[in-house]
């Protein structure tokens, strides 16, 4: 029998049929398993024995050294997470060396890193061996920066290893939010939710950088994706210009945001392309509303806010009277407005197409619910597969290239003289476009992140694990 030895609760191990030969664990007798974070994880089957592939960042809060490891698999496991989040991990058996002692130890493979460590160090791997003080750190010696770079390299960029991508948002539990932040993962990135509310700028010739309530500095991110809600228009889109000019990749920049933000200016520059719209009046002073009415050829009408969105601010005026009082009522609010002739052949339908790279990502119908005209999914109307025409596709297509805007969400109605084309989005919602479609828009987009930032990346693997974990549940029967 060992006499038992004391840790404390950080230490340098080592996982050397993993390679690793050197990593930080929190060692943490609260726990019951043992975890560590991978990604890419991939099944496979070897001499009839299911094993996993996966990578590693050996190194906490750093994705300068990516080791690749192979393990077979024990089990997989449900677990629970102290957020109430339940993940299915696969768990292998690797020896582990910690105080000259090698033992083997049980391992879950999480993609989370939440937990700051790379590794985590459970009761049951600690085998009877040891006992933990907590007070203390690194009583079996700590490795030096030197002796990291020994190990690892010196501080090269792995072509394929993860991103650091940052969802620049204000809302973490919107499903939106959330889907980006789980593709994301799901592809191998460390994801960050940064709250643009709580993020703050230093404007220096020297040392531009971005800052977080925190403390932190965040100018070691790959990517950003902004997802500005309307009202943080203007400090959303700077947040994301400086992150810019720290050459932080944006997928969709902070220009294409702000003039897609403006529903007029969209329109001038849409229609200056040649691209079809229906007919639109602005005017500034009340004098003018009733040619304006006229221009747009008499009620029904459309009167819209220049600053709206989810159809707040879309209002359907069916006669003139109606028309001039709601115009005028607006304007003597001094809101903004755009009065627009009203396609009433759409019959309270119109076409979302989700543009990603310039192409149709995916593309829904929506219907407005009985008694309205907005066909907006928040307006409780509903989504359905559907196919657009060519035409209709190369109007969506030239629309966001028109804007600029890497992702794009393009509402088209379809009226008696074609496709018409009636506002773009920069942060199109993910929940309706999936449900309907069952395509995987949050994934599309992160691959679209990966396209920019390597673009000689590798085959990615990912596509194929839905179906290989679910084939292995079978096989193996956990
Ligand atoms: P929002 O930014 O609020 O979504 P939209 O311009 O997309 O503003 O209008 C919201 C909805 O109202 C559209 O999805 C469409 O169903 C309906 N709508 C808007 N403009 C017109 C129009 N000119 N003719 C018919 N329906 C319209
Ligand atoms: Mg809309």
């Amino acid at each position: 029998m060992h006499n038992k030895f004391i840790s404390g609760s950080k230490e340098w191990c080592a996982l050397p049929k993993l390679d690793i030969a050197a990593v930080k664990a929190r060692i943490d007798s609260g726990a019951k398993t043992s975890s560590i974070h991978a990604f890419n994880i991939e099944p496979f089957t070897h001499n009839s024995n299911q094993w996993v592939r996966f990578d590693l960042h050996p190194l906490q809060k750093s994705r300068r050294a990516t080791i690749r490891c192979e393990a077979p698999v024990i089990d997989r496991r449900t677990i629970r997470s102290s957020n109430g989040t339940t993940e299915k991990r696969f768990v292998i058996r690797t020896p582990m060396t910690l105080n000259n002692q090698t033992w083997e130890i049980e391992l879950t493979l999480t993609n989370r890193d939440s937990m700051g460590y790379r590794m985590l160090l459970g009761r049951e791997a600690m085998n009877g061996r040891m006992l933990v003080d907590s007070e203390e750190s690194y009583l079996h010696g700590d490795v030096t920066p030197e002796q990291i770079d020994l190990i690892y390299g010196k501080a090269i960029p792995v072509p394929g290893a993860g991103l650091k991508i940052g969802l620049l948002a204000s809302n973490p539990d919107l499903h939106s939010n959330r889907r980006i932040m789980e593709a994301g993962e799901k592809r191998g990135h460390e994801m960050v939710f940064l709250d643009i509310k709580q993020c703050y700028m230093k404007l220096d010739a020297d040392s531009p950088a971005v800052h977080y309530r925190d403390g932190r500095i965040l100018n070691d991110f790959d990517a950003v994706v902004p997802r500005i809600r309307p009202s943080l228009t203007f400090y959303g889109c700077a947040i994301t210009r400086h992150f810019e000019s720290l050459g932080v990749y944006a997928l969709n920049n902070s220009a294409a945001i702000t003039q897609s933000r403006d529903k007029l200016y969209s329109l001038q520059m849409l229609q200056e392309q040649g691209l079809d719209i229906p007919i639109t009046g602005y005017a500034n002073s009340p004098n003018d509303t009733d040619n304006l009415i006229e221009m747009v050829g008499g009620a029904p009408l459309i009167v819209k806010l220049l600053e709206g969105t989810q159809g707040r601010g879309v209002v359907l005026a069916e006669t003139t009277k109606a028309a001039e009082s709601v115009i005028n009522a607006m304007k003597s609010l001094r809101a903004n407005l755009l009065v627009q002739e009203y396609i009433q052949e759409a019959a309270g339908k119109d076409l979302r197409c989700f543009m990603i790279d310039g192409k149709v990502a995916a593309a829904i119908q929506r219907e407005a619910a009985p008694g309205e005209f907005r066909a907006n999914l928040h307006r409780g109307g509903s989504a359905t597969l559907v196919d657009i025409s060519p035409e209709e596709e190369s109007l969506a297509v030239k629309a966001a290239r028109t804007m600029n805007l890497s992702v794009a969400g393009v509402d088209i109605v379809r009226s008696n003289r074609g496709p018409l084309l009636l506002e773009i989005n920069s942060s199109p919602g993910l929940q309706g476009i999936e449900d309907a479609t069952g395509q995987d828009v949050a994934g599309a987009m992160i691959q679209s992140i990966e396209r920019q930032l390597r673009p000689a990346a590798r085959p990615t693997v990912v596509e194929t694990h839905a179906r290989e974990y679910s084939e292995m549940d079978h096989v193996i029967g956990f």
